[in-house]
């Protein structure tokens, strides 16, 4: 038998989710942003349950291409755009749209000789100060693109650095609205957190497209301010496993490396085939949040490469083989936010999907 941890890929909940981002904003087109192997579900495995968006946004060139074989014919965008000058052949050849934010792409786009123009994004730095024009260039970039024979439609992004929080979005959305004033073409600025948070009543948030990522995949952006309950996502990803071994402690028996847990009173514990060579974040202490048959208990001790303890004192009942739910979807239409693990191990729901480790093995249901 081989181990018994496993992933599973919940599809009808990506259909789901991607309907709550169409709902946020009914008047836009959404990218369902599927970099970093659609968030670790893999995107194969999505692609089904997620055609019915508008585009795929991503930024590995490779995983464009993996789109195009799956024949997706719809839009594709680069969020990051090209990373050298050859790169344009590609986008050429699989007619990929690309984002533009510095003017070394520009001359790559320049030099390129095509026969399809391309559409790009042109991308302003409102104040995340990670990519895109200032303010004060954009202008100028804007009418270097425009003169090119290259280039075909020009569209505007930005993207926020507090939408999931009380900064807001103000002021950067005022820098946009200034940037591309009178500049014709479409728009978008909306992440997950501008989508639930913000688009419902500014028709300037929703703009033209959408580029919902973590909402698709069953995280609240917002958590703990706001759970997926809250928005109506569903988890899209369950990862479980089942208990290897029963032990009882005695007051005053430890468990685990570093014996940071020590029992206070009699107590039975299960040890679960799940580690952190698993994708299970290391740094979740004791206490975080688990499953066991579907019956909500806590880890407790550190987790090793291969295995972590849970406390079984409310499933007394449970032997060697008892299901686990890591996260995700537990028996009985329970169910353990993947927010709820990455909060108690001071991360996000972001990192610990994308960490699935490669030795898990994953179904699609
Ligand atoms: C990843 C990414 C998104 C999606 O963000 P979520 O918070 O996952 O919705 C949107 N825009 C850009 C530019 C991104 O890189």
């Amino acid at each position: 038998m081989p181990r018994p941890i496993q992933a599973l890929i919940h599809t009808e909940a990506l259909t789901h989710n991607l309907g709550r981002a169409r709902a946020a904003a009914p008047d836009a087109r959404v990218w369902a942003v599927v970099k970093a192997n659609a968030y670790g579900h893999g995107i194969e495995r999505v692609f089904q349950a997620l055609r019915g968006a508008d585009g795929f946004a991503l930024l590995d060139l490779d995983e464009a291409q993996r789109l195009r074989s799956l024949d997706w014919r719809g839009p594709i965008l680069l969020l990051e755009g090209t990373f050298e000058a050859r790169d344009l052949e590609l986008c050429s050849r699989l007619d990929l749209w690309h984002a533009v934010h510095r003017e070394a792409q520009i001359d790559w786009l320049a030099a390129h000789k095509t026969q399809l123009p391309h559409r790009v994004f042109l991308k302003l730095n409102s104040g995340m100060n990670r990519l895109g024009f200032t303010p004060q260039a954009f202008r100028s970039a804007w009418a270097r693109l425009n003169a090119l024979p290259q280039v075909d439609e020009i569209s505007f992004m930005t993207h926020f650095s507090d939408a999931d929080g009380p900064r807001g979005i103000e002021r950067q959305l005022r820098c946009f609205e200034d940037a591309t004033a009178d500049l014709p073409g479409e728009r978008t600025l909306s992440n997950s957190a501008a989508t639930l948070r913000h688009a419902g009543g500014d028709a300037r948030v929703r703009a033209d497209w959408l580029r919902a990522g973590i909402m698709v995949y069953g995280s609240a952006p917002d958590f703990p301010e706001h759970d997926i309950a809250h928005w109506d996502l569903r988890p899209t990803m369950t990862l479980r496993s089942q208990l290897i071994a029963v032990q009882q402690l005695q007051p005053g028996d430890s468990v685990g490396y570093g014996s940071t847990f020590t029992a206070g009173q009699p107590m039975r514990i299960g040890v679960v085939a799940c580690g952190y060579a698993d994708g299970y974040p290391r740094h979740a202490g004791t206490g975080t949040p688990v499953l066991v048959e579907g019956v909500r208990t806590r880890t407790i001790g550190r987790v090793s490469m291969d295995m972590l303890a849970v406390d079984l004192t409310p499933v007394p009942g449970a032997q060697p083989g008892a299901e686990v739910t890591l996260w995700g979807r537990g028996p009985r239409g329970t169910v353990l936010a993947i927010d709820e693990v990455a909060h108690a191990a001071g991360t996000l729901g972001y990192e610990l999907m994308c960490a699935l480790a490669a030795r898990v093995p994953v179904a699609v249901d």
